[in-house]
């Protein structure tokens, strides 16, 4: 058994505090390698962010838990050495069982989410309130996010053919009965590079998919229900379009590809939203300059030749997003 103490990271309590009270969102970035995670750690160390590290069920059957762990060990010891001990969770994104949370409670995760959100509303409380009793009783408190309301999408192995919001009226009782520290909610947002269809959206002028607008009205009443309660928005990635045309110049096929606007995430972010996901474009910047260096350099071979330029596009990315988007700059 480890304790996320002994490989230096922290749990989100105090860093939630303070992106509540500061106006800002903590930066969730999902990493399966070792060149996604030395982007991540570039980028919050360059822009002095904190930084929550996901680790979904699926990156643990690609690349081993054991490995991943000691992996984010190396990243808190890698931030060290670049000179800035920004504070670092590391979270088990979409948990779907108590089992794999607590084996990632016993393996040196600070942080776990369990996702009922499928579940019928009292199962998906029994579920997350023995999450939550058995996280916090630990020696060093794990903490635990929750979900309500239903993301629309695939990712890893979560999908969901329709999206259902978040019912502001069940928030209250929700975080009473289970004892969650954060909580995941629905308010448009949804998993993966396409995240609308072209007839829930609008074109501009350029025929560029416009979509719907994330619903701030439901957001507002959720943070009346629970002044001060730290939210959490999966899926919210903005799909760069000059990420799209890179790929499809180089032989990829997106079609409809659409996310959530970057200023809608900005605005987000000032409110209660304290922890906002990002993958999918990590993904996009990185597929980008890999079918660019692929086609521009035919001869080449070694994969560090690719990984590289990708490895540097996602470091530039994250640090943007962590300055312009999140407003975690400057945090850590
Ligand atoms: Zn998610």
């Amino acid at each position: 058994m480890t304790s996320y103490t002994e490989l230096g990271l922290v749990n989100t309590v105090a860093l939630f505090k303070k992106a509540v009270s500061g106006g800002f969102a903590l930066p969730a970035y999902n990493f399966n390698n070792m060149e996604q995670l030395q982007a991540i750690i570039q980028a919050c160390v360059e822009t002095k962010s904190p930084v929550i590290l996901q680790v979904s069920s699926g990156a643990r059957k690609y690349a081993n838990q054991n490995l991943l762990k000691n992996m984010a060990k190396g990243a808190v010891e890698y931030a060290h050495e670049l000179g800035c001990d920004i504070p670092i969770v590391l979270h088990l994104d979409h948990g779907d069982s108590f089992e794999l949370c607590k084996d990632c409670v016993e393996t040196g995760f600070s942080s776990v989410m369990i996702d009922g959100s499928h579940f019928p509303y009292e199962e998906n409380v029994a579920l997350t309130k023995k999450v939550c009793e058995f996280a916090h009783s630990r020696k060093d408190y794990v903490s635990v996010e929750g979900e309500l309301g239903v993301l629309a999408g695939v990712e890893d192995d979560v999908s969901s053919e329709k999206s259902h919001y978040t019912q502001p009226e069940e928030v209250e009782d929700f975080v009473k009965k289970t004892g969650v520290d954060s909580l995941a909610i629905s308010i448009g947002t949804s998993h993966g590079r396409a995240k609308f269809k072209p007839e829930q959206c609008t074109r501009d002028p350029n025929g560029i998919l416009i979509p719907p607008p994330l619903r701030f009205d439901i957001l507002e009443e959720i943070e009346k229900k629970i002044p001060g309660f730290p939210i959490v928005l999966h899926g919210a990635s903005s799909v760069p379009i000059e990420y799209v045309k890179i790929i499809e110049q180089f032989g990829g096929k997106l079609p409809d590809s659409v996310g959530i606007p970057e200023e809608q995430l900005r605005m987000a972010a000032k409110s209660a939203v304290c922890k906002i996901n990002i993958d999918s474009d990590g993904r996009l910047a990185m597929t980008a300059m890999i079918r660019k260096t692929f086609a521009e350099k035919p001869d080449e071979f070694d994969p560090r030749k690719y990984f590289g330029p990708a490895r540097d596009e996602l470091k530039k990315m994250y640090a943007e997003k962590n300055k312009n988007v999140l407003g975690s700059a400057e945090q850590a």
